[in-house]
């Protein structure tokens, strides 16, 4: 499996007969944004049901890091598979927790911090609700500055600090208290000219001038909790002055501060966190997603001082299984041997490449930003002089990829990513371009 290549209709008569099943049986809160039905893969190709062959952009919304049967991470899987499947780490000791979390906890920067302690869990919003738990722990505060057009899961904990969209709120609240929001700073405001501020001067303004001195006090603030790259808000990379601006308020007034690196982590990048880009360290980490390239694992990772809330005070029963530790081990091993300078390299030469695109298409793709192999392209249009977003050319990108035998994702309002496995190549990335080409000529005029 190392080309696209499509062959039936799609979707062809087996992927139809799966997904009738699937809108019978399946929960109606899903969301498929085309009829691909997965059955194999391969590196950066996945096949489908019909045995059609397309390229994989998302890896599983920025999972599948190390691609689609790495042999390595197979092996560590079967390996580990044939000792044993669970001991609940939590309550049970067993060979191998401990070793992975010593790595994790030295390879993790994390503000004032000689050693680090970590806490397994199994999803990415698991991991946030117990980091929200960790800093009112850890200072005896309630409150929490989250951002606008952020995203950190659909736990309740999780979705009291989304803002991306509503319908995620919907219905389900009330919600957790003592959640205030703040502005994320943006190069690209798409619409143009909002009412609300948009600049590092003006975000930062905002949180203190007006959040600290009406709404909350700082004192009484466990942390400031942020997606360094605001991920499904529309893969949002902020001025290293915003975040550096958020440190200083956080040392200012001893509030911890949480980055929720799910989706920016493990490498996408090019570094292993994305905090790492702005020479700044948060007091308190969450990943998952990348982390064992598809297998269900997530962490908290916090300093010794932070982490010590009293035995007890925190649990799960599956978190850091053991088959998934041995995937995380093993993922980690390839995310140091190249896969991290891949998606540095990759990453870079394909934003060059999108840029190129970009020029010749004009303005309706509004911007191309991302870092390593976490990348937007957001989509505009002009309405009464205004840059506004066009979600429908968005959507219309998605479907024609799609049937050049792309797999691609949006987010934010008219923002399509590419967030593809970090073993992508140059020779891939080429091919991407090309289809790219030939559906931007098509729908862009
Ligand atoms: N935080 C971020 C930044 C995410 O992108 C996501 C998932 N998209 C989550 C948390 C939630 O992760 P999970 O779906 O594993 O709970």
């Amino acid at each position: 499996m190392s080309k696209i290549s499509i062959k039936t209709a799609i979707p062809g008569p087996q992927a139809k007969a799966i997904i009738e099943q699937d809108h019978q049986y399946l929960s109606t809160s899903r969301y498929q944004m085309y009829p691909f039905v997965l059955a194999s893969g391969q590196g950066c190709y996945v096949e489908d049901v019909d045995g059609n062959v397309f390229m994989d952009l998302h890896a599983g919304i920025a999972v599948t890091s190390t691609g689609h049967n790495h042999p390595d991470v197979n092996a560590a899987v079967a390996k580990q598979s044939a000792r044993y499947l669970h001991n609940c780490g939590n309550v049970f000791y067993n060979d191998m927790q401990g070793h992975y979390a010593k790595r994790l906890s030295e390879v993790t920067q994390i503000n004032n911090s000689d050693k680090n302690r970590v806490f397994f869990c199994n999803t990415g919003a698991e991991a946030w609700d117990g980091a929200l738990k960790l800093a009112r722990f850890a200072t005896g505060r309630p409150n929490f500055i989250c951002f606008y057009n952020g995203f950190h899961g659909r736990t309740l904990g999780g979705i009291s600090a989304n803002s991306s969209k509503v319908i995620q709120r919907h219905k389900f609240g009330p919600l957790l208290p003592g959640m205030h929001f703040s502005y994320f700073p943006r190069n690209y405001p798409c619409p143009s000219n909002p009412p609300y501020p948009t600049t590092t001067e003006g975000c930062l303004e905002y949180l203190e001038e007006v959040l600290f001195k009406k709404v909350v006090s700082p004192d009484e603030v466990a942390a400031i909790a942020l997606e360094p790259i605001q991920g499904e808000g529309g893969y949002i990379v902020p001025p290293k002055a915003f975040i550096q601006g958020l440190r200083k308020i956080c040392d200012k007034y001893g509030i911890l501060m949480i980055a929720d690196e799910v989706q920016s982590g493990m490498g996408r990048t090019g570094k292993l966190f994305a905090m790492e880009h702005f020479d700044v360290k948060p007091d308190i980490v969450t990943t998952a997603k990348g982390i064992a390239s598809g297998m269900p694992i997530a962490a908290i990772v916090a300093s010794e001082s932070v982490m010590n809330w009293p035995t007890g005070a925190h649990g799960s029963t599956y978190g850091g299984n053991p088959v998934a530790i041995a995937a995380a081990e093993k993922t980690l091993d390839l995310l140091e041997g190249s896969l991290m300078d891949n998606a540095a390299e990759i990453g870079a030469y394909f934003i060059d490449k999108l840029k190129a695109l970009q020029v010749k298409h004009g303005a309706a793709i509004g911007d191309v930003r991302g870092l390593g192999l976490m990348i937007g392209v957001e989509f505009a249009k002009l309405e009464n002089g205004r840059v506004m977003p066009d979600a429908d050319l968005r959507d219309a990108v998605i479907q024609k990829a799609f049937e050049h035998g792309l797999l691609t994702l949006a987010c934010g309002n008219s923002t399509l990513r590419f967030c593809p496995p970090l073993t992508i190549s140059k020779d891939e990335i080429d091919s991407v371009i090309d289809i790219m080409e030939q559906v931007f000529s098509a729908l862009i005029s």
